[in-house]
């Protein structure tokens, strides 16, 4: 691919919940042939596998010691990442509501983060890739020079999700995700912060495109895929 065959590129799009970072993140992604990774996801993956195994997000002594003897693996497919726990592929669930509901108190778990942190650079190692989540551009990847804070407003927010019939407290979950002692949400005071209330999901793709052009990615030098083009 383009220029970065060794040197792999990494584009942080950071942002509360319902701010359309997943739409945005996933087309910019097909867009520019790089492989797309949702944070959140390996977060909903690990808090799935926790509500099997009868674990609660209280106990964080528990988690820690399961994680310990967890296999949690990056597996790229289709040009996405999905995480695997001891062999078990949970996305059909990780939007169901026991897993809304607790995400954010397994998530703000030291050991959690510190597991998905290393999770998230062995899917960079090598690659060219786009990062969703909550502190890729803060503390996951500081040192990217390709940072995005999408925000939209909190009724638009709550619309999209009510749009997309979950039982989901996102002011909630942005209260602690905002909070919370480590990690927290937080705009990186380099980042590039994009308010995608009144925009289509093209325009701010478009948005984020001049924007890497401008910070130095050449974009004319990466591939687009044949997906991207027959979209
Ligand atoms: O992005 P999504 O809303 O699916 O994320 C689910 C939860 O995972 C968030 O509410 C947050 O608690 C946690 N998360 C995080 N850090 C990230 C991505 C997600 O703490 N980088």
């Amino acid at each position: 691919m383009g220029s970065y065959a060794s040197q792999h590129c990494v584009i942080a799009i950071d942002g509360p919940a319902a701010s359309g970072k997943s739409s945005v993140a996933r087309k910019l992604a097909r867009q520019l042939g790089f492989v797309y990774v949702n944070s959140g996801a390996i977060y909903r993956a690990i808090t799935w596998h926790f509500l099997q195994t009868k674990i609660r997000p209280e106990e964080s002594e528990r988690i820690a010691e399961s994680l310990d003897s967890a296999v949690l693996t990056c597996v790229v497919r289709e040009g996405e990442a999905r995480i695997v726990v001891d062999d078990v592929d949970p996305a059909l669930h990780l939007r169901d509501d026991r897993v809304n509901e607790s995400v954010s108190r397994v998530s703000k778990l030291p050991r959690v983060r510190e597991i998905v942190s290393q999770r998230l650079h062995d899917c960079a190692e090598g690659r060219d890739v786009v990062i969703e989540g909550r502190d890729i551009g803060s503390v996951v990847f500081p040192d990217t020079p390709y940072k995005f804070y999408i925000d939209a407003s909190p009724e638009v927010r709550l619309q999209r999700r009510a749009a997309q019939g979950e039982r989901d407290e996102i002011t909630v979950r942005d209260r602690d995700d905002v909070s919370r002692a480590v990690s927290p949400l937080v705009k990186a005071k380099d980042a590039h912060v994009i308010d995608t209330s009144y925009v289509t999901v093209e325009q701010v793709v478009t948005e984020i495109i001049t924007r890497l052009e401008q910070v130095g990615l050449p974009i004319s030098d990466v591939q687009i895929t044949d997906r991207a083009l027959g979209e």
